[in-house]
């Protein structure tokens, strides 16, 4: 594997914007190079020679203008017709700076199926390239009429033989289509003239649709990139990365974030294959804490539940209105810097990495933006950066690491505890543009491992989640999102976050819950009704299940007790969960029962 780094490049149709938008958004997330698409030209007021150069003033060249379409197989009039078409497009091209241009495979029906009529027409075309210092690059689209495979398209490039003509490869018109990406390696280097990438989920649709809708960010669908590219940088090709991604959020999302987004995938994809990029992710061994964003209200409100689940306050911060709550190895900071009356979000949060330092480092690596820190003289130096939700990331060491010694002690009364012993994950909902983004910056950011997506009807639309998790469990964060969100009926909480508390015994501890008076989530019959006929847990556990609200669910693993706390302010609940064998989720299944639960709570206090 050659260690150099590999130009990296972005189509403009993956952004949102003017062409201007687009060139300024691609330039400041790093990028060294465009494709330029056409329709932002055609679009753009500026003449292609003033777009040549703006991107030289902004470091970026343009690696390839696309696409042309419906070019070859066609009767004799219309083969005039189109290479007129392709000498005007390289007049543009000359003024563009641009010396490639990708030709699609034709869906025409003025086209014919015939291979030979096909390469002497792309002949024909590569040599008026030639004759003007260009090349040309075939590309077969998935739903191309005659054409749709690659190795179709490097036949026809390889009858065709002329040195302008070339081969496009396309990630997503490969994979899409289970194409077997090992014959790649039989085509030779300098005739793959172009690479474009994209990823994918994978979803039983039309194929057309699949790519101009849902096309995604390398690392951010289920396309097996590293092995398609490792066969490509086998022939040889030492072209750019390009990324193509059509996709209606990042058509529509702010083209800047959208940007350091692309490029953070790309990164991410270049360590995969073996490039160096950054140090390896240190290992993670558990959260240190999380800090909720409180006012007086809220703030009072979770200190109350907080003591009613056991917690001790421990400490306050020496400079700031900062209180820590302990339990076992839970971690609370209410910090009562909140002037929204009831409001209450999570701020931060805070991982133990085995090395913090390399941890900020490769942060920094993967373009995630490094927060600036106010501090005292004397207070620890926490590296934090800030997640696509605006969440502050903090690496700590392990243990009781040197930020607990900002805290002088609170000396709090003592209150028994529920048997709590750490922090089981953070559920922190996404907006729905940023979800995709979330899931790739704590992979790349943080090595946390994504797992496999749920969707699911919730009262109030339809809800996708997904975990990212350390390989030991010890950091796991649940990401939520809505699939839509729109017009002004919203009775559900907007975008609730909750910290779900590790519990050696989830039921003694909700009935003392029950018993202290302390907020819990009722849960109605009708689910321990359906509980009892799709799980036959026995009366007597069903009983007390419902008794004192607790949720169940398991896998084939195991187990999982939950309870939750009421709304304790305008995001914000508690959950106390009990993994029992190797169960592995979030209890998910019982998650539109508790969201229709917490607007009867609402409803109930006059707020809903
Ligand atoms: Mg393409
Ligand atoms: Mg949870």
């Amino acid at each position: 594997m050659s260690t150099a780094e590999p130009r990296r490049v972005i189509a403009t149709v993956c952004l949102s914007g003017t062409l201007e938008d687009k060139l300024a958004a691609a330039a400041a997330a790093g990028f060294d190079g465009v494709e330029i698409f056409e329709n932002d030209l055609i679009a753009s007021a500026a003449a292609p020679a003033e777009i040549r150069q703006r991107c030289a003033d902004l470091g970026l060249t343009v690696d390839l203008y696309q696409p042309f379409r419906d070019f070859e197989s066609v009767p004799p009039e219309l083969l005039r017709a189109n290479l007129r078409r392709a000498e005007r497009k390289f007049d543009v091209m000359e003024q563009l700076g641009a010396d490639l241009v990708l030709v699609c495979s034709t869906v025409s029906p003025d086209a014919v199926d015939d291979d030979e009529l096909a390469a002497e027409q792309l002949r024909l075309l590569a040599e008026r390239a030639a004759a003007r210092g260009m090349r040309v690059a075939y590309e077969a689209l998935a739903w191309g009429r005659f054409v749709n495979t690659y190795e179709h398209s490097w036949r026809i490039v390889r009858r065709a033989d002329h040195p302008a003509l070339g081969v496009c490869l396309d990630s997503f018109h490969v994979l899409s289509r289970g194409g077997d990406p090992a014959l790649i390696r039989t085509i030779p280097g300098e005739k793959l003239f172009f690479l474009q990438l994209a990823d994918a989920p994978r979803l039983d649709m039309d194929v057309l649709q699949w790519s101009r809708h849902h096309r995604l960010f390398p690392g951010q669908g289920s396309f097996d990139l590293q092995t398609f590219i490792g066969n490509v940088l086998s022939t040889g090709y030492a072209g750019p990365l390009s990324l193509e991604v059509f996709n209606d959020v990042f058509r529509q999302a702010d083209p800047k974030p959208a940007a350091v987004d692309a490029m953070r995938s790309l990164r991410l994809l270049e360590e995969q294959l073996g490039f160096p990029v950054a140090e390896p992710a240190p290992r993670l061994s558990g959260h240190a804490f999380v800090e909720l964003a409180v006012d007086r209200e809220s703030g009072a409100r979770i200190a109350g539940t907080l003591a009613a689940l056991g917690f001790e306050a421990t400490g306050e911060h020496g400079s700031k209105p900062v209180r820590l709550w302990e339990q076992g190895g839970a971690r609370v900071l209410l910090n009562a810097k909140s002037e929204t009356p009831g409001s209450a979000e999570i701020g931060a949060l805070a991982v133990e990495s085995a090395d913090p330092s390399s941890s900020a480092l490769r942060a920094e690596a993967m373009h995630a933006p490094i927060l600036p820190r106010t501090r005292g003289p004397e207070e620890a130096n926490l590296a934090s950066v800030a997640a696509p939700d605006g969440t502050e990331v903090f690496f700590c060491g392990a243990g009781s690491g040197s930020w607990l010694a900002d805290f002088a002690g609170a000396g709090a009364a003592p209150v028994p505890g529920l048997g709590i012993t750490g922090i089981d994950h953070v559920a922190l909902t996404q907006p729905f543009d940023h979800f995709d983004e979330a899931t790739l910056f704590y992979r790349s950011v943080t090595g946390l491992r994504p797992e496999p997506i749920a969707e699911y009807a919730a009262p109030f639309g339809m809800v996708r989640t997904r975990g990212v998790a350390d390989p030991t469990g010890a950091v796991r964060l649940a990401l939520t999102g809505t699939l839509v969100r729109r017009g002004e009926w919203a009775p559900a909480v907007r975008d609730p976050q909750h910290i779900a508390f590790a519990c050696d015994h989830v039921l003694a501890a909700a009935r003392t819950l029950r018993e202290r008076g302390a907020p819990v989530l009722r849960i109605p019959d009708n689910y321990y009704d359906d509980l009892d006929a799709r799980l036959d847990l026995g009366e007597e556990v069903l009983a007390q299940l419902r008794a004192n609200s607790v949720l169940y669910d398991r896998d084939e693993h195991g187990e999982y007790l939950h309870v939750c706390t009421e709304m304790l302010g305008s995001r914000i609940f508690f959950e106390l969960v009990q993994r029992i064998g190797g169960y592995a989720g979030y209890g998910v299944p019982n998650a539109p029962v508790r969201m229709a639960a917490h607007r009867r709570q609402r409803l109930a206090a006059g707020s809903g």
